[in-house]
């Protein structure tokens, strides 16, 4: 079932519960004192209750909580006789009826006759006849008779002088159940203030309950009849039977007619509806009772409710407080810590009321400084961590906290530092993403700080410092796409940090490691060496040189950069089809020429440089013969070839030998 409808049908049983409960008192005490006792009970419990926990008047709350139980017993004592009853009538099975059986018609003339005589003779009298409503409590007070109804006996009762005439009689039934009673007087102010005693005991005894009255008035005559706090005055005498009949019958006020009260469904439901609406009011009441109390039980249900708090550990001196969620470990000395991990958490219940639950939301924290003689037998003592120790935040009155497993058992260590120069060896590289065709210098990554302060525990430091185990920094794992540096803010590696080091004051060593193109060098080729004169003004000593046989041809070498991947070892097929391309590339657009132009003009000399030029931009065709994607240049691969024969060349003059200029 949803939680909704738990709590709707706990509030309704509830407010069936309340509704019994109030009619019950209601009939046998009478509606005034009902009244009073739900509002005591609406703004006592209810109002003040809701106000505490509102307001958060913890002491005041804390205070009604064990009232509470008190206030049950209380009423228990003031309403033990109607509990009492109510348990008799229950094992009597007449709980919703007084003991009162229906009236015979001979009784009903008897009354009548009796308040007739009774008129006439100014003989004032008061009588009773019980309904649903038991009149026990006004019988106890007056004495007993048990008598059957009859004009005589009333006529005597009321003489007056005689022994019962002052105070009321109770009919039940068809008999006199007892004479001398005292009935609650009415404080209804719509009536008139002449009115005297007995027609206002009248009047509210039939507030009190559903009883009929009739009376009869010793100054005037008048004989009346009251129901449900209504009085019909002056009935006459003739008709004094059939308003009594109508005022037993009718079940509402004086003078409607009388219904008949079949067993029929028809009439059972149209019974059911009657009360419905004339308890209205006391049904809503209910309701709102059952529903209060179901919300201040729900706030008050005790739960259990697991939390997880941080453990973190800070220097004697340190001032810091816990953050929420947090416990705070004062160690005893600066040069000690807790062992394990740096930080971990610690399991804990919470129990209290769903409200302060709520209320406590996120914010518990506690804070607890280990005790010094820990560190005894140098500080190696564990310590288990006891809940009362700790001093708990915004634990307050009611909530109880408890670790969830067993106490967590601190250990302290010794710490240490020593001091790191960072060096290429702590660094970790996973370089499987990077391009082949680059790599990363090592020798030339730059660190910041150069040096930086360790702290552990001793132990481990010790185990440094043997070289049984090496400092290292963070794992760099290299992106595809690094091609000029990688810059990264690296902590100690993983390990390390497990094992308790730190690096001081929680600093990062930023690392800047270059990365360079792949250097390949590929098989060197020899090309045709052009004679040409570049200046066209000089074009006419074209046929006068000659390169010498040994010239025609020039030797380079070829060196490639950030285009074969530096994986591929030379005599790789991979690396010969790379090789084949850069060559082809470089046989088909690489042109090698001597320029004339550059002879001296005035025949002081024979000797030019070899030159070079490129037909077309290796970026336009290389990269895609060797399967680069053009995107991914990173702009610095270089593709260079280097002469290797002779760099100048002695020109020879073509057949004839050239007219010298000297005389
Ligand atoms: P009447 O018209 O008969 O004079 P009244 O309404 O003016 O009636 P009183 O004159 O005060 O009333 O009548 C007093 C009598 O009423 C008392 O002697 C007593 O018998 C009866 N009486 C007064 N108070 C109560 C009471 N609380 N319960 C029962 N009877 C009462
Ligand atoms: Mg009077």
């Amino acid at each position: 079932m949803n939680q909704l409808a738990v709590w709707a049908v706990e509030a309704l049983l509830l407010a069936v519960a309340f509704y019994v409960f109030l009619r019950f008192v209601r009939r046998t005490r009478g509606s005034r004192l009902v009244r009073g006792l739900a509002t005591a009970l609406l703004v006592g419990a209810v109002g003040l209750w809701g106000l505490t926990t509102g307001l958060e008047l913890t002491e005041l709350g804390h205070i009604l909580e064990n009232v509470t139980g008190y206030a049950v017993i209380v009423m228990v004592i003031v309403f033990q006789p109607e509990l009492r009853r109510a348990v008799t009538q229950l094992g009597e099975n007449k709980f919703s009826s007084s003991n009162a059986g229906p009236i015979a018609t001979t009784t009903l003339e008897e009354l009548a006759q009796a308040a007739r005589e009774m008129s006439l003779r100014r003989h004032g009298a008061l009588i009773a006849i019980e309904c649903e409503s038991p009149l026990d409590t006004y019988v106890e007070s007056g004495v007993r008779v048990d008598a059957p109804v009859g004009r005589m006996m009333l006529e005597s009762i009321f003489h007056p002088g005689g022994a019962l005439h002052d105070g009321a009689v109770v009919v039940r039934g068809d008999r006199l159940a007892a004479a001398l009673c005292l009935f609650p007087l009415t404080e209804s102010l719509s009536i008139q203030r002449s009115t005297g005693t007995r027609h206002r005991a009248a009047l509210g005894i039939t507030e009190e309950t559903d009883a009929v009255a009739l009376v009869v008035s010793e100054e005037t005559g008048l004989v009346s009849v009251c129901r449900r706090g209504q009085m019909r005055a002056g009935v006459p005498h003739d008709d004094i039977e059939r308003a009594l009949a109508q005022a037993l019958g009718a079940g509402e006020g004086v003078g409607t007619p009388r219904r008949e009260r079949g067993r029929g469904l028809a009439a059972r439901i149209a019974d059911g509806a009657e009360l419905v609406r004339r308890d209205f009011a006391w049904m809503g009441f209910a309701m709102l009772l059952g529903v209060a109390v179901v919300a201040l039980a729900w706030r008050d249900l005790v739960e259990e409710e697991p939390r997880t708090l941080r453990l973190v550990s800070v220097a004697p001196s340190s001032t810091q407080t816990p953050a929420n969620g947090e416990l705070l470990v004062r160690l005893p000395a600066d040069d000690y810590q807790l062992a394990g991990a740096p930080t971990f958490a610690v399991q804990v219940v919470v129990t209290g009321s769903r409200g302060q639950l709520d209320r406590l939301g996120d914010q518990l924290a506690g804070e607890v400084a280990l005790p010094e003689d820990l560190l005894a037998d140098g500080g190696a003592g564990t310590v288990l961590l006891n809940e009362d120790d700790v001093r708990w935040r915004r634990l307050g009155p009611g909530l109880r906290l408890s670790w969830a497993a067993e106490a967590p058992e601190l250990r302290l260590e010794r710490i240490g530092s020593r001091t790191v120069q960072w060096r290429p060896q702590h660094l970790v590289l996973d370089t499987a993403a990077l391009d082949p065709r680059f790599s990363m210098s090592l020798e030339q990554a730059r660190f910041v700080p150069a040096s930086t302060g360790l702290r552990g525990p001793l132990g481990v430091l010790e185990r440094l410092d043997s070289g049984e185990l090496e400092v290292a920094l963070e794992r760099i794992v290299v992106s595809t796409d690094a091609s000029r540096r990688v810059v990264r803010r690296l902590d100690l590696a993983e390990h390390l940090r497990n094992m308790g080091l730190v690096l001081e004051g929680g600093a990062r060593v930023e690392v800047d490691i270059p990365v360079l193109a792949a250097r390949r060098d590929v098989e060197g080729l020899t090309r045709e060496v052009a004679l040409v004169c570049l200046d066209p003004e000089r074009a006419d000593e074209l046929g006068s040189w000659v390169l010498p046989a040994h010239a025609q041809t020039a030797r380079f070498s070829i060196t490639t950069q950030g285009l074969i991947p530096a994986s591929l070892a030379p005599g790789e097929p991979a690396m010969l089809a790379h090789a084949t391309s850069v060559r082809h590339f470089v046989e088909e657009n690489l042109r090698v020429y001597v320029d004339l132009a550059e002879l001296p003009a005035d025949g002081s000399g024979r000797s030019v440089p070899v030159r070079w030029t490129w037909r077309s931009d290796w970026r336009a065709s290389l990269p895609a013969a060797l399967n680069i994607d053009a995107r991914r240049l990173a702009g610095y691969e270089s593709l260079e070839v280097q002469l290797e024969s002779e760099a100048e060349v002695l020109l020879e003059p073509s057949g004839a030998p050239r007219p010298s200029r000297d005389p």
